[in-house]
C-alpha cells in the first residue's frame, strides 16, 4: 500500500486522542459529549473529539489561574523557563512526522509542506521565545537623584489563545511562545476543524517540563467553548487569530465582561502591485505561488494582483501557467503542492465566490471547478480571474481559497489608491526596477508588511499583523511581548 492510500491505518496507529487537556490531565468533557471530526482528504471520520463547553472552560481557566498564582512557572529562574521552551521545540522536531501527519489529516494541507514548514517553523518560534526569556531587560526611567523608577514587564495572568484551522500548529505557537515565555498561563481553544495538533503540542509541553495547569487545551465550537472563554471574568487577555467577524465578537465579549485585553489577528485581501518595469515572470509566478499555497487558505495571500495595463495579458498568461501546474493532489502524496480545502462548507464558500465573480462580469481565465470529487474530499482547482474591478465582491471580501484576481491600473497614484481601497491592511507587495518608486509606494501602502520584489521572505524576528480591519497588535518578534505583559512602574524614594 502506498503512503497515500493507507492513511486510515496510519491514523489508527497514531491513536488519535480528542480529549481535553486540563491541569496536566487528558479528560473527557464534563457533559461527556463529543463531536465527530472528519478529514477533508476524503470526508472519513478521524475520531470523536471532546465538545468543550462553559463548564470545561471554567475548569481550564481555574487550573490556569492556580498555576499562575502558585508561581511555579512565572517565578522560575528565566534560564529554567528557557530550558523548558527549548526542550519543547526539540520535541516538536523529534515528533515532526507525527505532527505533520496530524496537521494534514485534520485540515488537508500537503504533507510535504506540513513537514517542511509548519512543524519546523512552530519549533523555531518556541525556541526563539525561549531564547528571548533571559534577554529581555527591564528599564530604569530618568528620575531625580533621590529616586529610582523601575519600569518592569509583568506577565498578565491567564491568556485565552483562540486560533484558526489554516495553520493550526503555527498559529498556536505564535501565541504560546511569547505568552508562556513571559510567564503567563494559557487556555488554548483550537478550531473545531483542526483540534488534534494543539492537543499533541500541549502533551509535548508537559513532557518538556512545563508545570501542569500552565497550558490547557479545550477543543470545541466557537459559540460554545470559544465564547465562554472570551466572556470569562478570570481571563486577562485574548490572543485571537481568525476572521474579522469573530474578531468583532472578541471585542464585544471583552466589553461585556471584564474589559480583558483583546489582540486580534484577522483577515486580509492583500494587494500585489506589479509596475511595467518589473521582472514580470518572477512577479507573476511568485504571486500565483503565494495565492495557491496552502490551498489559498492563508490570511496574507496576495489575492489582488494589480498590474500595469500594458502588461496585463502577459501577467495573466504567467499566473494561469502556474495555476495549471498546481492541480490539487492527495495531501499525503509527497509530490502534491495543493491539497484539500478544510471542509465542505469552505469549499461551497469558495465555489460561491467563483460564481459571484462571473456574475459580476470578471473573466474566468482558468480553474473554478471542484475536482477529485470521487474521493469524497473537498478540492478546488487554482482559479484566476482577469478583468476584475476593485468594487467586485471577489476583490473586496476574503475568499480564503485558491482564487486570484487581476486588476489593471494606469498610474502609480491609481495603483496606490486601489491597493488602499480595502477594509483590510495585512500585507502588500511592490514590484518595480526603480528604487525610488519602491520606497515611495511602500511608504504609501496601508499594510502591516510590505514586500518589495518578493513576497514570501519572512522570519520570526519581524512582527506580523495588520492595519485597519486586519487586526491590532503583532504576532512574532519581540513586539509580541507587548500583548502578554503589563508594564509596572515602581518608584523608590532613596534618601531625603
Ligand atoms: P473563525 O473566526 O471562524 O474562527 C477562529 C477561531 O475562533 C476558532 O477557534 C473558532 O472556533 C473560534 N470562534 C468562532 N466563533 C467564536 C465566538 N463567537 N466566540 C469565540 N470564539 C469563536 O476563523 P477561521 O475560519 O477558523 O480562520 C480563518 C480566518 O483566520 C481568516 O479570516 C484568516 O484571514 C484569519 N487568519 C488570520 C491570520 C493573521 O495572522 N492575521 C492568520 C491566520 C488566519
Amino acid at each position: 500500500m502506498s503512503d497515500k492510500t493507507d492513511w486510515h491505518t496510519r491514523a489508527a496507529a497514531l491513536r488519535l486522542d480528542g480529549r481535553l487537556l486540563i491541569d496536566g490531565q487528558r479528560v473527557d468533557s464534563t457533559s461527556g459529549e463529543t463531536f465527530a471530526k472528519h478529514s477533508p482528504i476524503d470526508n472519513r471520520l478521524l475520531g470523536p473529539v471532546a465538545r468543550g463547553r462553559a463548564e470545561d472552560i471554567d475548569a481550564a481557566v481555574a487550573a490556569a489561574r492556580r498555576a499562575f498564582d502558585g508561581g511555579r512557572w512565572r517565578r522560575q529562574a528565566p534560564r529554567e523557563r528557557k530550558r523548558v521552551l527549548q526542550r519543547w521545540a526539540e520535541l516538536l522536531l523529534e515528533n515532526r512526522d507525527e505532527l505533520a501527519l496530524l496537521e494534514t489529516l485534520d485540515m488537508g494541507k500537503p504533507i510535504a509542506h506540513a513537514r517542511a514548514v509548519d512543524v519546523p517553523s512552530s519549533a523555531n518560534c518556541l525556541a526563539w521565545y525561549g531564547e528571548a526569556v533571559d534577554k529581555l531587560y527591564d528599564e530604569i526611567a530618568p528620575t531625580p537623584a533621590n529616586a529610582l523608577a523601575l519600569v518592569t514587564r509583568e506577565p498578565m495572568g491567564v491568556i485565552a489563545a483562540i486560533v484558526p484551522w489554516n495553520y493550526p500548529l503555527l498559529m498556536a505557537a505564535w501565541k504560546l511562545g511569547p505568552a508562556l515565555a513571559a510567564g503567563n498561563s494559557v487556555v488554548l481553544k483550537p478550531s473545531e476543524k483542526s483540534p488534534y495538533s494543539a492537543l499533541r503540542l500541549a502533551e509535548l509541553a508537559l513532557e518538556a517540563g512545563l508545570p501542569a495547569g500552565v497550558l490547557n487545551v479545550v477543543p470545541g465550537y466557537g459559540p460554545e467553548a470559544g465564547e465562554a472563554l472570551a466572556l470569562h471574568m478570570d481571563v486577562d487577555a485574548i490572543g485571537f487569530t481568525g476572521s474579522t467577524r469573530t474578531g468583532r465578537r472578541m471585542l464585544a465579549a471583552s466589553a461585556e465582561s471584564n474589559l480583558k485585553r483583546v489582540y486580534n489577528e484577522l483577515g486580509g485581501k492583500s494587494a500585489y502591485l506589479v509596475f511595467a518595469d518589473a521582472d514580470l515572470e518572477r512577479a507573476a509566478r511568485t504571486a500565483a505561488g503565494s495565492v495557491f499555497y496552502n490551498q489559498g487558505e492563508s490570511c496574507n495571500a496576495p489575492t489582488r494582483l494589480l498590474v500595469h495595463r500594458s502588461r496585463v495579458e502577459e501577467c495573466v498568461a504567467w499566473v494561469t501557467d502556474v495555476a495549471r501546474r498546481h492541480a490539487p493532489g492527495h495531501p499525503l502524496d509527497e509530490t502534491s503542492t495543493m491539497g484539500a480545502l478544510v471542509d465542505e462548507a469552505q469549499m461551497r464558500t469558495v465555489l460561491g465566490y467563483v460564481q459571484a465573480g462571473q456574475d459580476e462580469g470578471a473573466t474566468l481565465a482558468c480553474g473554478g471547478q471542484r475536482v477529485r470529487a470521487e474521493t469524497g474530499g473537498f478540492y478546488v482547482e487554482p482559479t484566476v480571474f482577469s478583468a476584475v474591478d476593485n468594487g467586485m465582491r471577489i476583490a473586496r471580501e476574503e475568499i480564503f481559497g485558491p482564487v486570484l484576481g487581476v486588476i489593471a491600473f494606469d498610474t502609480e497614484a491609481e495603483a496606490i489608491a486601489i491597493a488602499n481601497d480595502s477594509p483590510y491592511g495585512l500585507q502588500a507587495s511592490v514590484w518595480t526596477g526603480q528604487l525610488d518608486r519602491a520606497h515611495r509606494v511602500s511608504r504609501a501602502l496601508r499594510a502591516g508588511t510590505v514586500h518589495v520584489n518578493q513576497y514570501d521572505d519572512d522570519d520570526i524576528t519581524v512582527p506580523f499583523g495588520g492595519f485597519k480591519q486586519s487586526g491590532n497588535g503583532r504576532d512574532k518578534s519581540l513586539h509580541a511581548f507587548d500583548k502578554y505583559t503589563e508594564l509596572k512602574t515602581t518608584w523608590l524614594r532613596i534618601g531625603g
